[in-house]
């Protein structure tokens, strides 16, 4: 096959076939259907039952697609140049019974003969997300669900950082973000959302400009506050999963709390040092964060983050474990760690999991656990006092 060639001396060589012809031959049982054109064009629309295979990848892959050298194979593209050049390479592997569509995809949709294109989808979006849609696992599918979620990040720090740059990277369309601290230089060894440039801006705005310049479909909403008994119901109520990348104590029993209450899965995870923990708490499916931890650990054993040291890329390996997480749970994949408490020591490298189950005398999910009638539904004790207790 000599580069010179002109593709009519390549189309002379081969079978091409009008679009009605075509469709007229895929009714039938038996024709192999193979798309030759790069996979974000695949997503954009392709022939139902077409396979693709990439013009660079056809000597290697057709073998795989079509063991059979003597099948009927249909070969488009967009115009049909490529598949025209692909059919000769058929030609040449030794395949008898090649043809390509004229005028490719394009006369097809022309002639009125049906596509199949991620629908709900704009675009822009299909080829932001072609990368996520190209795996069968998510598909436009859970491509959807992910722009239709509601994620809300407790803390914009070491935890939240890169949690909220993946998950705006991953579209999901509704970020929340609490947290009433200011950037400041010492979090930005680890909190890579924010910058230099914007120390001494409220966190919640900093990591907002950050995920509006990464990707516009990502509604971003500003929660400048502490959480508190006060209104952590009002918060959390829109929100569909909730990433805890708290930084006390108080603040992760309350939420865990409210979150039982109100049914809400949380994504919570822990750093200090060089070691990180992270468990996924669906109520009432699995045991909740104070089945795990029934009473907070004496304030000198428990300093904040703030306070002690952490290595900053620690931030970045849990939280982006609990993006994976947030994902899974949004898109209905794969298996959650309910139930599993997954230690990282980044100085060994080791991951360790150890099975955690529901305490059956837990005050807040257990059989016993009183049931709270509505009055009572955004009444919790004063954390500040039981942890310092
Ligand atoms: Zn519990």
């Amino acid at each position: 096959m000599a580069s010179t060639e002109t593709i009519e001396q390549v189309k002379e060589r081969i079978e091409e076939l009008d679009p009605a012809e075509a469709g007229e031959e895929l009714s039938k049982e038996g024709v192999a259907l193979v798309d030759t054109r790069e996979p974000n064009e695949y997503m954009e629309s392709h022939i139902d039952g077409a396979e693709l295979v990439r013009p660079v990848d056809v000597a290697e892959r057709i073998e795989e697609v079509v063991p059979d050298h003597s099948q009927r194979v249909i070969l488009y593209c967009a115009s049909g140049n490529r598949s025209a050049r692909a059919a000769d390479q058929l030609r040449e592997l030794g395949y008898e019974n090649a043809a390509s569509v004229r005028g490719g995809i394009n006369a097809w949709e022309a002639a009125g003969l049906p596509v199949i294109t991620p629908e709900g989808m704009s675009p822009e979006q299909r080829m932001r997300y072609s990368r996520h849609t190209l795996l069968p696992e998510v598909g436009v599918e859970g491509q959807l669900k992910m722009l239709n979620a509601k994620v809300l990040l407790v803390g914009a720090g070491g935890l939240g950082a890169p949690a909220a740059l993946y998950l705006g990277a991953a579209g999901i369309g509704t970020l929340g973000l609490v947290d009433d601290d200011e950037v400041d230089e010492s979090n930005l060894q680890r909190q890579v959302i924010h910058n230099t440039e914007r120390v001494g801006q409220p966190k919640t705005e900093s990591a907002r400009k950050a995920i509006e310049a990464l990707n516009p479909d990502v509604e971003v909403v500003e929660h400048r506050t502490r959480l508190d008994a006060t209104n952590i119901i009002d918060i959390i109520s829109d929100y569909d999963v909730i990433v805890d990348g708290a930084d006390n104590f108080p603040t992760r029993y309350l939420l865990n709390d409210a979150s039982v209450r109100l049914r809400k899965p949380v994504v919570s995870a822990s750093i200090l040092a060089f070691d990180g923990q992270v468990s996924t708490f669906v109520p009432f499916e699995g045991p909740c964060y104070r089945c795990l931890y029934p009473t907070p650990p004496p304030a000198e054993l428990a300093p904040s983050c703030g306070a002690a040291g952490v290595l900053g890329v620690m931030a970045g390996v849990m939280g982006l474990l609990q993006a994976n997480e947030v994902i899974k749970l949004v898109a209905g994949i794969g298996e959650p760690l309910i139930g599993r408490l997954l230690l990282y020591d980044s100085l060994g490298t080791r991951f360790t999991e150890l099975k955690v189950r529901r305490d059956p005398d837990c005050p807040i999910c257990g059989e016993n656990a009183p049931e709270i009638p509505e009055s009572e539904m955004g009444k919790f004790p004063d954390y500040e006092l039981f942890c310092a207790g």
